[in-house]
């Protein structure tokens, strides 16, 4: 089968021929319908974080497609049945599991990291996680509900805590940010959408948002927002900047919630005195709980959380170099790579 082999930090991804996964027990075997393409690839191929598994290995975690084959002991999957493979897989067994906090699991195992991903024909899964998809859902579009739009709904459900009626500002409007648009939105705040991109924020107001900041790369932009809000309930960096970290706790007012949802290696200056004066709250947010994707997958079913809008391109495996390119100059929200 065909897969994109990364080799190693400042390497483009190889094409290659490799040999086709085959079934193993507690497993199934995927046939790849599409795989989106994401930063964190990019923290990889550009800025050297590790892969848990060495090179060579096959990137890709946000995949949807259709089961190829069942391993033994795995009774919930039948040949051909759609289904989205969460891009973090976990172990459930480890104290955050049992605590409910999964998408934290100490053992967690996250595709095309710690295994071969899915910028492949196929992939094979421990089955545990994996999900059925809605006769209604097109594996196309929802394979970015594996990362982007589930990390967005538990950083506004169950970090942020977004309540009807809160001011919400979020910050970058990537995959990950639009769907906190969305998300956020739909529990009934008022959403300020913040990107350097009018097409973005363009896209941010159709999908919710009530107004719009081009921050323009103004340091003063949360100060900004705060003045003209007097200050936002929560704030969200979807980005990993320091610099936007910081601005996002400026846009708060007091008692407001500081949700950080991108990554960033770098420390990140916040105001102590605001944490304490103003009882500012901090809070991280990774990744997406096993039992939250049902409720995800059910918006998108009845079309309250629209997917089509994020998919703004389409491309074969061979042209996976190009995609990586328009993710590094900001001209997609997410390109899907489609392996067969
Ligand atoms: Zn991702
Ligand atoms: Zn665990």
């Amino acid at each position: 089968m065909k897969a994109a082999v990364f080799k190693g930090s400042g390497q483009p991804l190889s094409i290659e021929n490799v040999s086709k996964p085959t079934s193993l027990p507690d497993q199934i075997v995927v046939k790849v319908a599409a795989c989106g393409v994401c930063h964190t690839d990019l923290h990889y191929l550009d800025h050297g974080v590790p892969t848990f598994k060495k090179p060579p290995i096959i990137l890709g975690h946000e995949a949807a497609g259709w089961v190829e084959a069942v391993g033994e002991g795995v009774t919930t999957f039948k040949k051909e049945q759609t289904v989205l493979i969460p891009a973090v897989l976990t172990c459930g067994q480890c104290g955050m599991c049992r605590q409910g906090r999964a998408n934290i699991c100490e053992k967690m195992q996250m595709l095309g990291n710690h295994m071969d991903g899915a910028f492949a024909e196929y992939v094979r899964v421990p089955a545990r996680d994996v999900l059925p998809l809605p006769a209604e859902v097109d594996p196309v579009e929802a394979c970015i509900v594996a990362d982007a739009v589930t990390t967005a709904y538990h950083a506004v459900v169950n970090r942020a805590q977004v309540r009807a009626g809160d001011r919400v500002a979020i910050f970058g409007c990537g995959g990950v940010g639009l769907s906190a648009v969305q998300l956020a939105a739909l529990s009934g705040a008022v959403v300020t959408a913040v990107d350097l991109d009018e097409k973005k924020l363009a896209l941010a107001k159709e999908l919710g948002a009530v107004e719009t900041v081009n921050a323009k790369g103004s340091a003063e932009c949360g100060k900004e927002i705060r003045r003209r809000t007097g200050g936002v309930d929560r704030a969200m960096e979807c980005i990993g900047r320091p610099d936007t970290i910081r601005q996002a706790q400026e846009s708060l007012r007091i008692g407001g919630r500081l949700c950080i949802v991108g990554y960033s290696e770098k420390p990140v200056e916040l105001s102590a005195a605001k944490i304490m004066f103003q009882e500012q709250e901090v809070v991280g947010s990774l990744g997406c709980r096993p039992v939250d994707f049902g409720r995800v997958l059910d918006l998108v079913r009845v079309g309250r959380l629209r997917l089509g809008p994020l998919v703004t391109g389409r491309r074969p495996l061979g042209e996976i170099g190009a995609a990586f390119d328009d993710l590094r100059a900001g001209r997609s929200v997410r390109t899907v790579i489609l392996p067969g």
